[in-house]
């Protein structure tokens, strides 16, 4: 066990962001996340500074049960030197192509929410009504942190092979920023995506000319976070590539855990245990480390620290 403070006096880890963050029984058995002094146990256990905490609820397909964007905001206003909120609304809201979302995103950014995610409606990335929100999120300087998943049920925006419907977002919404995020984005890190891994986790080596490469060199609206097992596998799977891809986008991406679970703190979550190999044995520099560990967040969400 070791926390930040501990950290920082070992020159180790200077200051790590997870920009993905949850609280609330996102699954019934998961009572024990009800409390966010347990997700600050977790953090000081990980070595991390400040969470970004996304709500989940306000979308049929997320999570029922303290995890919508009021339980978020109050949770962050316990500790508001550690957790600041995400707020989240679902572009279905209003049924309207044209529906304005302008008293809620004020309202939103009044009480402190950064961004707006985790967007994982099931509907095409570039559905209409999703691109009215991503819009207005691009006006209120709020990112929009989305989970793709291409399945027909379930949760997550759906995109075809290459994705194609993000790239229509990207161009139709310049202002706007996404981030990255799920299954179908990081399979699609590689050219070579075995239909039936597009919502999983492919495994092998990286297929050069993948659509995330792609846009992500294409466009700059187009960020990623590097949470979960969907990024831990997307950047491990081919280590030599994971690198080389980290250290091509090292502007543009952010460090994120999405544990849910405060039993996770027992184990060496592989995406805290990812960042301390390549820090531990200097996998990229130390320029590179520090954007992706906390200072591309800090610098995208507008943190002072
Ligand atoms: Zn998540």
């Amino acid at each position: 066990m070791f926390n930040a403070a501990d950290c920082r006096e070992r020159g180790w880890i200077p200051l790590l962001i997870d920009v993905h963050g949850h609280i609330g029984r996102i699954v019934p058995d998961r009572r024990e996340f009800i409390d966010p002094a347990n997700l600050i146990a977790k953090m000081d256990a990980w070595g991390i500074d400040i969470t970004f905490v996304l709500p989940l609820s306000e979308h049929p397909e997320g999570a029922y049960l303290e995890c919508n964007t009021e339980d978020v905001i109050n949770a962050c206003s316990r500790y508001p030197d550690r957790l600041i909120p995400f707020c989240l609304i679902d572009p279905r809201f209003g049924n309207r192509r044209d529906m304005d979302f302008t008293y809620l995103l004020e309202e939103y950014r009044a009480r402190g929410c950064r961004g707006i995610g985790e967007l994982l409606p099931k509907l095409d990335f570039d559905d209409p009504l999703c691109i009215n929100l991503y819009r207005q999120a691009g006006k209120f300087n709020m990112p929009v942190l989305f989970d793709m998943q291409d399945s027909a049920d379930g949760y997550g925006l759906r995109d075809d092979y290459g994705l194609p419907k993000l790239e229509n977002a990207l161009k139709k919404c310049p202002d706007t920023v996404f981030i990255g995020h799920g299954p179908t984005f990081w399979a699609e890190i590689s050219a070579d995506v075995p239909e039936e891994s597009r919502a999983a986790y492919p495994k092998g080596p990286i297929g050069m000319g993948g659509a995330v490469p792609r846009l992500m060199r294409t466009y700059p609206n187009l960020w990623a976070d590097i949470s979960a097992g969907s990024g831990y596998n997307a950047l491990t799977r081919d280590p030599a590539f994971g690198i080389e891809f980290l250290d091509e986008f090292q502007d543009k991406l952010m460090f994120g855990t999405d544990s849910c679970l405060r039993s996770d703190v027992n184990i060496v979550y592989p995406n805290i245990a990812l960042i301390r190999d390549l820090r531990e044995n200097k996998k990229l520099s130390e320029e590179a480390l520090e954007k992706i560990e906390w200072k591309n967040c800090a610098e995208l969400l507008n943190l002072k620290v």
